[in-house]
């Protein structure tokens, strides 16, 4: 049969660059692949002709060979057949990889045999309350169902992998350069030690199509920014029956308004009214659970004291007790006074109530003032 040229299938021209050849076979893959023309057979065909002519054209020594010697380069095995140029999905992989994050089945170099799933990564970004609480959000995720067309084989006539011929099953090909010998994965099958001659159009070979799930996460109460939680085998799916990937959720935990935490601890700055501060009283602080907790001022109490309410903090993972909540009460000094309330303070000042001998901080700090004209003199 008359085999049409690779640089025309791609429609660039002979001295095209790399780019110019990727561009545009991302282009033409993208404009028939089979997700995109359901039961269009000429689509079909279009689209197993760029993704064979890009195999070859993407790579140097396929290149260099077929510029040389056109498609005869590989019809005497060594580079998989005639048909199919071996796995032509790993060309296509690179377009979901762009479009989905993460292509499919993880990498496929040097491994030996159906290599394990990639794992996911979702990041979730929650409150301080939640991170308190704990939650069980739903998610959606990635998920993959046997591909109906070739019923989960991977390959257009369902007969599955076979042994690679370019490597005998082995994975690894061997070649000599001078005194050396040198192993590399087989470029046929990727280091699979089995390809899949004529790879499902509907899911390129991997026997399995894309899909999306719901599922229920369960983040544990004490979480915090940087937590990593593995939901075993809900990542990408491996390859011909390989074990799936791992799903991790990376855990951030919002700044809270009012709360700040560190580690199972919790802080809070509360204003407390000067009288309070002054004569004593009881306060109430909210709690990171959305409770209030009464807190006991003792009379005399200086701005920034902090309080500690032991048992009042964050949860800790995996604890059943709680770390603890440390209140710093800030006295607020009154705006917007009435006459007769600040006569009121003018003559609580004239009782002697500023003095010194009511006001420790004043008299600690012109002790130290005093200590310092000392010493220079
Ligand atoms: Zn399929
Ligand atoms: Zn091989």
């Amino acid at each position: 049969m008359a085999e049409k040229d690779f640089y025309e299938i791609l429609g660039v021209s002979r001295n095209a660059s790399n780019d110019e050849i990727k561009k545009s076979y991302r282009k033409l893959a993208m404009k028939y692949h089979p997700d995109r023309n359901k039961d269009d057979k000429a689509s079909e065909r279009k689209f197993k002709e760029v993704s064979a002519a890009y195999e070859v054209l993407k790579d140097p020594e396929k290149k260099a060979a077929y510029d040389q010697y056109g498609h005869d380069a590989f019809r005497q095995g060594g580079m998989g057949g005639a048909q199919g140029f071996g796995d032509f999905t790993s060309g296509f992989s690179d377009i979901f990889e762009e479009f989905f994050g993460g292509g499919f089945g993880g990498g496929t170099s040097g491994q030996r045999g159906p290599s394990r799933g990639s794992d996911l990564r979702y990041n979730i970004s929650i409150s301080l309350q939640d991170a308190f609480t704990g939650k069980k959000p739903k998610i959606k995720i990635p998920s993959y169902s046997k591909c109906d067309l070739c019923s989960g084989t991977g390959s257009a006539d369902k007969s599955g992998p076979s042994t690679c011929s370019t490597c005998n099953g082995h994975g690894k090909v061997r070649s000599t350069q001078g005194f050396f010998s040198i192993e590399r994965p087989c470029p046929s099958c990727g280091g699979q030690g089995s390809s899949i001659k004529n790879p499902c159009l509907k899911c390129n070979g991997i026997g399995q199509v894309k899909k999306q799930k719901t599922i229920s996460v369960t983040i544990p109460a004490g979480v915090d920014t940087g937590t990593r939680i593995r939901i075993s085998g809900e990542g990408e799916p491996g390859q011909r029956g390989a074990n799936n990937g791992d799903l991790y959720i990376f855990v951030n935990v919002q700044k809270d308004k009012i709360f700040e935490r560190e580690e199972e601890n919790i802080f809070c700055n509360i204003p407390i009214a000067i009288t309070t501060a002054i004569l004593g009283g009881e306060i109430e602080v909210p709690t990171i659970e959305g409770k209030k907790a009464r807190l006991t001022v003792p009379s005399g109490t200086q701005s920034e004291t902090q309080f500690r309410l032991k048992g009042k903090g964050m949860s800790i993972l995996r604890q059943s007790h709680r770390g603890d909540m440390y209140v710093e009460v800030v006295v607020e000094i009154p705006v917007n006074l009435t006459g007769k309330q600040k006569s009121i303070l003018r003559e609580f000042e004239k009782e002697g109530g500023t003095s010194k001998a009511h006001s420790p901080k004043s008299q600690s700090f012109f002790q130290k003032i005093k200590e310092v004209w000392e010493d220079l003199r």
